[in-house]
């Protein structure tokens, strides 16, 4: 007999939270025909309707904060007052989309040029339909919202498919909106396990896919979006790199790496997983690292590891990294599931799984490097590219740093910060997948531009797209052409 429902689990004390449909390709269909209605309801509403609709879920979700973050909380272990931040980070989101999306999707005039002078020419970008977006369970609330509110902005229906491990803040998610918009259900929450995600990467219905999770499952999703072509997003992780230079501020370089590090237990795509620090402050910095990291505390400072299955990747690492590497702060006795505590191992051979794979758990390699350059080498010496760090007093250097890492999303004197700026786009290259969310590439992202040149007058002599053309009309094209770009410069 096959199991119509699932269980989602306190990952802290595996009490059931609870019980979910696995919903079939049946229900996923459903779900799919009724977004395609909605969709085109909420594309009537116009930008300045779905501004208002969406201000107002955004008040929903605000008014509920406290309640929300509980839940994530319970489903994910996290402790209350980082599920505040993530439902606070998502709400400046909501918030960005819903007043932006006018000014960067709506119509505007562009130039027609010289050979176009006569053309009126305009550029706009209007919704796709249906997008579905299949999220993680690290940030339950922050990463899906960052595809979800800025599909809705862009006059999209959204039918969401969250992890099993936080079903129950999605279909939390959905309920608040349809408390802020009962007319049609325009954000619907689909449950179940992988192959529900997969029902929904198959539906042709489906324009586009938003996908955040592993690099393995994501070639998965791609694989069943090819079927239709539907386009896709894809959020798969990083191995981030953390450079200190000489003349960082070590203080506060100590600090930020062990949030980056270990808060959220780790869980973060975006989180620290390899330290690069110059010779110069090499010594101090380590030293300041091991004395704060002996505070930190898993189960009081950061939840529990929510996925069990994370818990024999973190430990494989672990005890690969310790027979060649030095372990500074922890070892393989530091995984007591469902906890890590914090673990720094030092001087890991860059080819060890502790510096190539991702981790996903409270642990970092630290190196120690000749010079900034060095460290620049071996951070982008990696197949993932989303983010990185980079502690310099040097602005200049640190930006040309920034820009030289090889990644979608870097931080300067800060950890993560960009996540915190709505303006910015967050995605990453190579295996850390490609697309946009955020910022107006984001909401650009789940739209299709849509051009239209309109013929202002017909220039005289110059019928160059007609069987009637003459040859004097290409000889003058070939003269305007000549002159206007036939010259070299100087
Ligand atoms: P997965 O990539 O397996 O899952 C991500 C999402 O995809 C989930 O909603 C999952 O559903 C769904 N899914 C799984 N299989 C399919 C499929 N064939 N078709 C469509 N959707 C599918 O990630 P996990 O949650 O299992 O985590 C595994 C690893 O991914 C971690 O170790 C970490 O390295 C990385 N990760 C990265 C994240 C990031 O922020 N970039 C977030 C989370 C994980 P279900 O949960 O029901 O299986």
């Amino acid at each position: 007999m096959t199991t119509l429902t699932f269980d989602s689990l306190n990952p802290a004390t595996g009490t059931v939270v609870g019980s979910h449909q696995k919903q079939d390709a049946e229900a996923v269909r459903e779900a799919v025909g009724r977004a395609q209605e909605a969709s085109a309801w909420w594309e009537e509403l116009g930008h300045a309707g779905r501004r208002r609709r969406l201000l107002d879920y955004k008040a929903v979700v605000t008014r509920e904060l406290r309640e929300l973050a509980a839940l994530v909380h319970e489903e994910t272990g996290k402790p209350v007052a980082d599920a505040t931040l993530e439902i606070v980070l998502a709400i400046t989101h909501i918030d960005w989309a819903a007043r932006n999306a006018r000014k960067v999707l709506g119509p505007r005039r562009v130039s027609g040029g010289m050979i176009g002078a006569n053309m009126a020419a305009s550029v706009e970008y209007l919704p796709l339909g249906v997008v579905g977006v299949i999220g993680p369970w690290n940030y339950p609330v922050f990463t899906p919202m960052g595809s979800i509110a800025y599909a809705l902005a862009a006059g999209n229906a959204v039918v969401f498919k969250p992890s099993e491990f936080t079903p129950g803040v999605g279909v939390r998610l959905a309920e608040l909106f349809a408390e802020a918009v009962p007319e049609h259900p325009v954000f619907q929450t689909v449950t179940g396990l992988g192959e529900t995600g997969a029902f929904l990467a198959r539906d042709p219905r489906v324009k586009k896919i938003a996908f955040t999770g592993s690099t393995a499952t994501a070639k998965r999703v791609m694989a069943a979006c090819a079927e239709n072509l539907t386009p896709m997003v894809a959020e798969c992780g990083g191995k981030d790199a953390f450079i200190v230079d000489a003349d960082a501020d070590v203080e506060a370089a100590v600090d930020a790496c062990l949030w980056g590090a270990l808060s959220n237990a780790g869980q973060t795509c975006v989180g620290v997983e390899r330290v690069y620090v110059v010779d110069a402050v090499y010594e101090p910095f380590m030293r300041k690292l091991s004395e704060r990291a002996a505070t930190v505390k898993a189960g009081e400072h950061y939840g529990p590891i929510t996925m069990p299955g994370q818990l024999d990747i973190i430990k494989r690492h672990i005890d690969d990294a310790t027979k060649s590497g030095r372990t500074i702060t922890g070892g393989p006795d530091s995984v007591r599931p469902p906890y890590v505590d914090p673990v720094i191992l030092e001087d890991v051979p860059e080819d060890s799984p502790a510096v190539r794979e991702e981790t996903f758990g409270p642990t970092i390699t630290v190196r120690r490097t000749k010079d900034a350059q060095e460290a620049l080498e071996l951070a982008n010496d990696t197949t993932y590219g989303l983010a990185g760090t980079v502690f310099s007093g040097n602005k200049r250097r640190a930006m040309a740093l920034a820009r030289a890492l090889r990644t979608g999303m870097a931080s300067v004197n800060s950890v993560i910060s960009f996540a915190g700026v709505a303006s910015l786009p967050f995605g990453g290259t190579g295996d850390s997948g490609f697309g946009r969310i955020h910022g107006a590439d984001g909401l650009r992202e789940f739209a299709r531009a849509k051009s239209i040149s309109r013929q202002r007058f017909a220039v005289p002599g110059m019928r160059l797209t007609s069987f009637s053309r003459q040859p004097d009309e290409l000889e003058r094209l070939i003269k305007v052409v000549t002159f206007l770009h036939g010259r070299r410069k100087r």
